[in-house]
């Protein structure tokens, strides 16, 4: 085991921070004479970064020399020894932490390094090394620190990119922005592949059966990144990030599948595509337990500017509303359909996390309070149909006891600038979250915004509005087109702009704003600029 001699001085914490898989890097003997690769060149996934602290981020990439082989494992086979650097400067002239890791198949040659000692908010570059190959560079930054007064921050916020139905341009201009950060909410792949009518229309196939096991998630994962627009993202920022139902399957609910599977199948298919989402992403340190649950959610402080509270809306969920009585796996039901909507016992977040996130909201110091999460939070009544009220079941209309345990939380608690975002729902909306989301005189208690889609086709766009008139918390809606938002954040105001690509089918679409919205601080709820 060696560890190259850094420029700086490197903590202990930091040393320790390379040896993630120490003990078999001793068992190597010359690492490429192992890997099986014939020559192939190592880093055709990319690299990424993420979850940013004061003193670090966790550096990621995946070792692969035929990304889709069909066991899963990329066309490697024995532990392959790969070397990491972080410098202070593009050149690398000035190596900051470094040191030597293991990839092997039980990871599918996936590679997480947790950087430590590092200075707080700048920005590090870093690449990787493995059998004399060396990885593309990709730009990373630490968060300030906890106490730190910081200017502006910048986001770029991404959900919901279908493989097969458009090209990943909208992730290529998100690049082109140069964020500080960027967030993915969820649907990054898409379990299933299109089929039959449908399929005539894609721009590209998957080329895979539906994803069901663990070689199936991460072969879906990997052909993601051979995209060079998401590559490139990925190279360009640190991200935070967390999941919704297609990264197992759709509409699921909890331990529940839908209507007819048992969750004691179901568990294992979810665990399958948890331990694929854990390889693929640069994220902190976690694994399937006992219980066939991996924790995702976390907090992340961004000095005295921002918190982000990443929620994972999917994992601890109780089962669908009535999905016994309407035999589809989210459904548009009205009260007298089914009451089971309305059950207080029902859960959203599970109450461990809600008890993690309330904690973390009464304590919180920051300027903005930022939580990143996969589905819509504000209500929509559907009330274009005859006069009785309906609710589509999957968001957090179907779980409406716990969003008011939220917002009045929120309304509590009073967390300073409260912000939810949300993706899923493959459309643009601006919302006011309301303390009691049946009463539009109450109290606007968070901003929502809701991001469309980087590729995936939108709802019904006539359908949709025809509701809006009795849903006035909602102050825009488009399901017309793709892309993402940015924000830009400062102490007294925060800036989304939607930016929408000009054709999904077409891979160098060009990138307009469709509109700008502002929230000045201490003042819930987003202006048109
Ligand atoms: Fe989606
Ligand atoms: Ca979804």
């Amino acid at each position: 085991m060696t560890l190259l001699k850094p420029s700086t001085p490197m903590s202990r914490r930091a040393l320790i921070g390379g040896l993630v898989a120490a003990p078999a890097v001793l068992n190597f003997g010359r690492a490429h004479a192992h890997t099986g690769a014939g020559g192939a060149y190592l880093f055709p996934l990319g690299v990424a970064s993420g979850d940013p602290w004061p003193d670090g981020f966790v550096l990621w990439t995946r070792l692969a020399a035929d990304p889709i082989a069909p066991d899963g494992l990329g066309g490697l086979n024995g532990p392959v020894e790969v070397r990491w650097e972080v410098a202070a400067d593009e050149r690398f002239s000035r190596i900051a932490a470094a040191g030597r890791v293991a990839a092997d198949a039980s990871s599918a040659h996936a590679v997480h390094v947790e950087v430590q000692g590092l200075n707080p908010g700048r920005p590090y570059w870093y690449r990787f090394t493995a059998a004399g190959q060396q990885s593309p560079v990709g730009l990373a930054r630490t968060a300030p620190a906890a106490n730190a007064e910081v200017d502006r921050l910048k986001l770029a916020v991404a959900s919901c990119s279908n493989w097969e139905v458009g090209y990943f341009s909208a992730y290529g201009h998100m690049a082109d922005e140069a964020p500080d950060l960027t967030l993915f909410l969820g649907d990054y792949i898409y379990e299933y592949s299109r089929t039959g009518e449908r399929a005539a229309t894609n721009v590209r196939n998957y080329g895979f059966e539906e994803a069901t096991t663990l070689a199936g998630y991460r072969n879906r994962y990997a052909l993601h990144r051979t995209d060079a627009d998401l590559q490139r993202l990925h190279a360009a920022a640190p991200c935070l990030v967390t999941w919704d139902d297609h990264e197992v399957l759709n509409n699921y609910s909890g331990v529940w599948p839908d209507r007819q599977g048992k969750p004691i199948d179901f568990v294992q298919r979810r665990a399958a595509g948890y331990q694929a989402f854990y390889e693929a992403m640069p994220i902190r340190r976690t694994r399937v337990d006992a219980r066939l649950q991996m924790p995702i959610h976390k907090r992340i402080r961004y000095g005295k500017l921002a918190e982000f509270y990443m929620l994972d809306g999917r994992q601890y969920r109780s089962r669908g509303a009535c999905i016994d009585e309407g035999g589809a796996k989210g459904q548009i039901v009205t009260d007298a359909q089914c009451a089971d909507r309305l059950d207080p016992s029902r859960t959203f977040l599970g109450f461990e996390q809600e008890r993690w996130l309330y904690d973390g909201l009464a304590r919180t110091e920051a300027q903005w309070n930022i939580l990143g999460q996969d589905l819509v939070m504000a209500g929509l009544r559907f009330e274009n149909r005859g006069d009785e009220t309906r609710y589509w079941t999957d968001t957090w209309d179907g779980f409406p006891a716990a969003r008011d345990r939220m917002t009045q939380a929120l309304h509590r608690l009073k967390p300073r600038n409260p912000v939810v975002l949300a993706g899923d729902y493959h459309s643009f909306w601006t919302n006011d979250v309301l303390l009691d989301s049946e009463d539009e005189t109450s109290p606007v208690v968070a901003t929502e915004f809701v991001g469309t889609s980087i590729t995936s086709g939108g709802p019904p766009y006539e359908g949709l509005m025809s509701a809006m008139p009795a849903n006035p918390h909602i102050k825009f809606f488009d399901s017309r087109v793709r892309g993402y938002f940015t924000m830009d954040i400062t102490p007294d105001r925060m800036t989304t702009r939607y930016q929408a690509i000009s054709d999904v089918r077409d891979p160098k679409a060009s990138l307009s704003t469709l509109n700008t919205w502002v929230v000045e601080d201490g003042r819930p709820g987003a202006q048109l600029a």
